[in-house]
């Protein structure tokens, strides 16, 4: 007879905390995609210090991964080992002094943009149409009509793997195209923004353009991950993909919008693997037309549901 393994769950080797441990925690439901299995321990800190706690006492095996909303992100359908730390409403504090605002990581761009217009902060307007939180507007460099966090950041405070804190320069940050240089380990709490005198209606009347040219334009209703492949440098993601005959193409239950075809889409069941697996069908399609390899934007996260770091094969159907 086999000797009966110790099974030791991850759950009773972490630290004891303040904030709330959720084992087996389902991340489908916590992703735009609607997609993707479920994390070992799902972990949320009460306030900064929890987390910092949390950061410098987790045993140093223990893989960490933050989450924001969600909403350029594909969990792939075997979850994610180790912890993912989802930075909620305990983080959304959004503080204004003069032209400044300092909000917390998990604060909504949406909210900070209000918070803006309400202050007579103009600058700020594009974060109405980006529908995640500040950390993960810090981590993409998020941007649109020409503007990104590198222009309205001063400075964002962030915790190691260790616990440590440290404020960065927006100049340390190092900012490019949906990009930020800061390594993957640092975990963003808070940002400074600034932005520059502006009048209240005006701004509440750009913002309400850019939710109308948004309603418009993408698919909004629709279980979606935003763009999903950066622009190259001088073109236009959806051109290519356009170009490429991909508006439409299926593949299981994912689709590519047919209102913007750099969108995919969950139609309703599909599985992470579909999603995934249609982006590199239309990488691969696009590369042939074009020559031009396009680089995801979306970050994808865990595992398949094989084990594998990636989509299993179906059939694509256009
Ligand atoms: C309909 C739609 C429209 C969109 N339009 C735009 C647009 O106009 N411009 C644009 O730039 N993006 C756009 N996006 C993409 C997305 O909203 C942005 O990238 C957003 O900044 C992601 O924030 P999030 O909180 O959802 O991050 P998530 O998707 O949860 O995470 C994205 C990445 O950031 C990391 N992250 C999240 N929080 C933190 C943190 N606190 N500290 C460290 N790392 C963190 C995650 O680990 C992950 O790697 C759109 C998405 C959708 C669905």
């Amino acid at each position: 007879m086999m000797p009966a393994r110790s099974q030791t769950s991850l759950i009773d080797r972490l630290p004891s905390v303040r904030g709330r441990y959720e084992e087996d925690a389902p991340l489908a439901k916590l992703t735009w995609f609607r997609v993707g299995g479920p994390v070992d321990v799902l972990f949320h800190p009460a306030d900064e210090q929890d987390l910092q706690l949390f950061m410098s006492e987790k045993p140093v095996d223990v893989p960490v991964t933050v989450l924001g909303v969600g909403s350029n992100m594909l969990v792939r359908d075997g979850g994610i080992r180790g912890v993912a730390i989802r930075l909620g409403r305990a983080f959304g504090q959004i503080d204004v002094e003069g032209l400044t605002l300092t909000a917390g990581a998990g604060a909504t761009d949406i909210s900070v943009a209000a918070a803006a217009r309400d202050a007579g902060i103009a600058g700020l307007e594009f974060l109405r149409g980006v529908p995640g939180t500040i950390g993960g507007a810090v981590r993409m460099n998020a941007g649109a009509y020409g503007v990104d966090m590198n222009d309205i950041t001063v400075s964002v405070r962030a915790i190691d793997s260790k616990g440590r804190c440290q404020e960065f320069s927006r100049d340390a940050l190092g900012f490019s195209y949906r990009h930020c240089a800061v390594s993957e380990d640092w975990i963003f709490t808070s940002a400074t923004l600034q932005g520059r005198m502006g009048n209240r209606e005006e701004i509440a009347e750009r913002m309400d353009a850019i939710q109308a040219e948004r309603e418009e334009t993408q698919p909004l209703r629709t279980p979606t991950g935003g763009s999903t492949f950066k622009n190259p440098d001088g073109a236009k993601a959806w051109e290519l993909i356009e170009k490429a005959g991909c508006r439409g193409l299926r593949r299981g239950g994912a689709m590519v919008s047919e209102k913007h075809c750099n969108f995919l889409i969950n139609t309703g069941d599909a599985s992470a693997a579909d999603l995934e697996g249609l982006g590199e069908e239309i990488r691969r399609r696009v590369l042939e037309e074009t020559g031009i390899t396009l680089e995801w934007e979306i970050h994808r996260l865990g595992e398949g549901s094989d084990n594998s770091n990636g989509p299993r094969l179906k059939a694509v159907t256009s």
